[in-house]
């Protein structure tokens, strides 16, 4: 056993303990759905990204259930090998056909799909164009290839273009951004990236991950939502969130694209193959998706009145739709402390704070799903009226 490493590692903790709070992982019992259950309690769940409800959805279940009994439950080796089943294919197709792209291959989590695609892509004569706050994956991706990379303030598509004119002499310039972001819900403004990266000709790459199956008439994503379909180069989404919430992760695109990835993409060759049963629940997921368009209308219904009752309530919500919310409660630990008012008042949303947002910009983050039933809004509305409260006394 090395000491110095476990020296090292205790007093990093107990400084990180100190600066921002203890921090575990909540605990739930059962499975996930609008409600939790949590230490003998059921909550009110606002903190998951089960936007469609399709996680508790009977059908997703069933079809996962004869799934693992008629293909087992793991293959216990990678797609190139002897872990590809049909439904990997099938998964695939119907992604390309959901977002609307030529082809599509399937990671293990988006996660993966965001590390391998920047460097299967992209050489040294190649430069990133990313936005500041996209999704940890990208980041992470981005420092594994070897282009250049350049980072532009969130949304300032000014810095962008001035970054695009001075790396005209690159091979390719690869402007990245998420659809939505997670922790304002805001969306891309994707009409000026297009316009930007056909004028640059440079290539367009967006991760769609909390934007599929809820964003768009069929819930093709951010494009739809815009009317810009086919305009994005490169797709990448996860299965993790609206589209059932068992896992996965896709990159879609134009086939010499998707069958590069096949080739080269890292996290897809050298780990082991999805899940057949979570494959088949993607797609059991999808298909609901696009057969009952009235799960975004509730999902859009619930998010309008619970944005239009909080604010009502006096809480400073910025403007959006998507069901993602963002509750400002700006300084020291009033979000954490009105975040553990709502949990002792039957409601479980999550307080962010710096790192994970800015110092002076903490917030409670609500994730509104069409699974909700008026009554649990209700519940939750209420609650948050009586946890103004605290704010009377802070
Ligand atoms: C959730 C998320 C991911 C990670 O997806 P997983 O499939 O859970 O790994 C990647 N990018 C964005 C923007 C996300 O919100």
């Amino acid at each position: 056993m090395n000491t110095a490493l476990l020296d090292r590692l205790r007093t990093e903790l107990d400084e990180r303990r100190t600066t921002t709070g203890p921090r575990g992982d909540l605990v739930v019992s059962g499975a996930q759905g609008p409600t939790l259950d949590v230490s003998g309690r059921t909550l009110v769940n606002l903190a998951s990204n089960d936007y469609l409800g399709l996680a508790g959805d009977p059908e997703v279940l069933d079809a996962a259930r004869r799934a693992l009994r008629d293909l087992g439950l793991g293959v216990a080796a990678g797609r190139v090998l002897c872990g590809t089943r049909a439904v990997h294919g099938e998964l695939e197709a119907r992604i390309a056909e959901l977002v609307g792209a030529e082809d599509a291959v399937l990671h293990t989590s988006c996660f993966d799909a965001n590390l391998g695609v920047f460097d299967a892509l992209l050489g040294p004569e190649d430069v990133v164009l990313s936005d500041a706050l996209n999704h940890a994956s990208l980041i992470d991706g981005i420092r594994l290839t070897r282009a250049r990379r350049r980072v532009f303030a969130h949304a300032d598509l000014d810095e962008l273009e001035r970054h695009l004119a001075e790396n005209a002499h690159a091979r390719h310039r690869l402007i990245v951004t998420d659809g939505v972001f997670s922790m304002d819900g805001d969306v891309a403004a994707l009409p000026r990236l297009c316009e930007l990266a056909e004028r640059h000709d440079a290539v367009l790459m967006v991760d769609d991950s909390h934007a599929t199956g809820v964003l768009g008439a069929t819930g093709a994503g951010t494009a739809e939502h815009f009317g810009l379909e086919g305009r994005v180069d490169v797709l990448t989404g996860t299965l993790g969130k609206a589209l059932g919430g068992g896992g996965g992760g896709f990159v879609a695109g134009a086939r010499a694209v998707v069958d590069t990835l096949r080739q080269v993409s890292r996290p897809y060759i050298f780990t082991n193959a999805l899940a057949p049963a979570l494959a088949v629940a993607a797609l059991t997921a999808i298909r609901i998706a696009r057969e009952r368009p009235e799960l975004r209308e509730r999902l859009a219904a619930n998010t309008a009145w619970l944005r239009g009752t909080l604010r009502d309530l006096g809480y400073e919500v910025p403007p959006g739709e998507h069901p993602i919310i963002p509750v400002m409660l700006r300084g020291g630990t009033l979000a954490a402390d009105v975040a553990a008012a709502l949990r002792r008042e039957g409601v479980l949303v999550f307080a962010l704070a710096h790192p994970v947002v800015p110092a002076g910009e903490e917030r409670i983050r609500v994730q509104v799903s069409a699974a909700h039933t008026a009554g649990q809004l209700e519940r939750t509305a209420a609650a948050f009226g009586r946890a103004r409260a605290v704010l009377a006394g802070s």
